[in-house]
């Protein structure tokens, strides 16, 4: 079957007739055009919210859109306080040094030259699990054993032929990002933002809340992966699941037919679109506005978290969100206006923003990804619980989950 694909075509939103998903609004980026596309079963496949937070590993496209969107429409997203910061990215660019450094035997060193890692997990020193590897370093930063907000990946000992060999990839990226020489010094590295375990809740259909609407890849949380996914297993979201959500979309349409959709369905967007580009002159831009929301993200809610920290990051999106009002688009063209896209797709992070916030504030314990130093223990008795936010007019409403315990018992991780 040949399936048709809209290069350059950013979805708006979603359209929702008759309680179901009926199609999207979407602008064709060449010429700015606005399509209304009518449709009886939509999969949200829109990726993670990694540029929430400033730095991360993610691509800049990783702004969030898809949560948002099913969020605006009805779905309701899960587990959004679970957010995976990796333990080794460069400071500033957020460029990720991948795991296989370690994997070949890179030491993690303090600013003593100590290999840090024999504190906190003996037996897997380097190779411990991510939340394990990024607490254990930002344990090292926080107590004045860093160096200037880092710690150091060591890859001198490996020798010139396994880096030629081996790690070309990260001798090149240390190299380009960091003028670093991995086979003369270490490099320095810190804990960044690089994964949402969170996201639009489905079922293992990819179905969510809103009949029609399936969601799959980063941008779904069918939590396979609790609060701590693993390296590597977001194959499970994109190809397990991405393949389950299209079976299903696919027999499911075969008995419905499309709801009545017109041109009007793109009313709102017009609008909005019409909105952001009047504002005056003299408003803030989004790129400041952005990089606000991501640094208090990644001061607020990285790998270790309190309630007025939380609280903190909560206001200052609001806060933000609030001059997003007059946000000023210089560029009035339609022709690949990339100034208006990012600015929308910033209208889209707030809504990721906002609940990872109000998750973390409502989660009173330590689980997975989600450390909080003033409740740094976790509680299977009050907590063995999913949290889910939906969108109101109040704003994020939440409500918990409990998590279905199958074959494996909840146990004390330890190394
Ligand atoms: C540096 C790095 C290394 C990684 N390494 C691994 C690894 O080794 N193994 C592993 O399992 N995982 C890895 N991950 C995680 C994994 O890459 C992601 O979870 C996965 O790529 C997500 O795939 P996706 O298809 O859900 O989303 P994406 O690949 O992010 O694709 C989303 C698509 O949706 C489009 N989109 C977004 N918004 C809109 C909109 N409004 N309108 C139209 N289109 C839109 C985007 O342009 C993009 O094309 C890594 C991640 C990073 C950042």
């Amino acid at each position: 079957m040949a399936v048709r694909v809209y290069e350059e075509w950013f979805i708006l939103s979603l359209i929702v007739e008759d309680g179901r998903c009926a199609g999207a609004v979407l602008m064709e980026i060449r010429s700015g055009d606005i399509h209304v596309v009518r449709a009886k079963a939509v999969i949200m496949a829109a990726g993670g919210i990694g540029r929430v937070f400033e730095p991360s590993t993610n691509a800049l496209i990783c702004t969030g859109d898809g949560m948002s969107l099913a969020y605006q429409a009805g779905a309701e997203l899960m587990d959004m306080e679970m957010v995976q910061y990796h333990p080794t990215t460069l400071q500033g660019s957020g460029v990720l040094i991948t795991e296989g450094a370690r994997g070949e035997g890179a030491y993690l060193l303090n600013s003593e030259g100590e290999r840090f890692m024999e504190r906190y997990a003996p037996n897997m020193m380097e190779l411990a699990s991510r939340d394990v590897v990024s607490r254990s370093e930002q344990t090292e930063i926080n107590e004045g054993r860093g160096i200037n907000g880092c710690v150091l990946l060591d890859c001198r000992h490996l020798g010139e032929q396994v880096i030629r060999e081996r790690l070309s990839q990260i001798q090149e990226i240390a190299r380009d990002f960091a003028n670093v020489d991995i086979t003369k010094e270490p490099i320095p590295i810190q804990p960044g933002m690089h994964y949402q375990m969170g996201g639009i809740k489905t079922d293992i259909d990819g179905q969510t809340a809103v009949p029609g609407l399936y969601a799959a890849g980063e941008v779904a949380c069918v939590s396979v992966h609790g609060g701590n996914r693993l390296g590597a297993n977001s194959l499970l979201d994109t190809l397990v699941f991405g393949r389950r959500s299209g079976q299903h979309a696919s027999d499911a349409v075969k008995s419905i037919s499309h709801a009545n959709v017109t041109d009007a369905s793109a009313d709102a967007d017009r609008e909005n679109i019409q909105g952001l580009l009047s504002n005056a002159e003299g408003g803030p831009m989004f790129g400041a506005l952005r990089h606000e929301m991501g640094k208090t993200m990644n001061d607020n809610l990285a790998v270790y978290r309190d309630q007025q920290g939380m609280e903190t990051a909560l206001s200052d999106i609001r806060e933000v969100r609030e001059r997003y009002r007059s946000v000023y688009v210089p560029d009035k063209g339609k022709t690949f206006n990339t100034n208006l896209l990012f600015t929308i797709e910033l209208g889209f992070m707030f809504d990721c923003a906002e609940s990872v916030a109000v998750s973390g504030l409502e989660r009173k314990e330590s689980r997975g990804a989600h450390t909080r130093t003033d409740m740094p223990d976790r509680d299977d008795e009050n907590w063995l619980k999913h949290i889910l936010v939906k969108n109101s007019v109040d704003g994020p409403a939440l409500e918990h989950l409990p998590v279905v315990i199958t074959d494996w018992k909840p146990e004390v991780r330890s190394y």
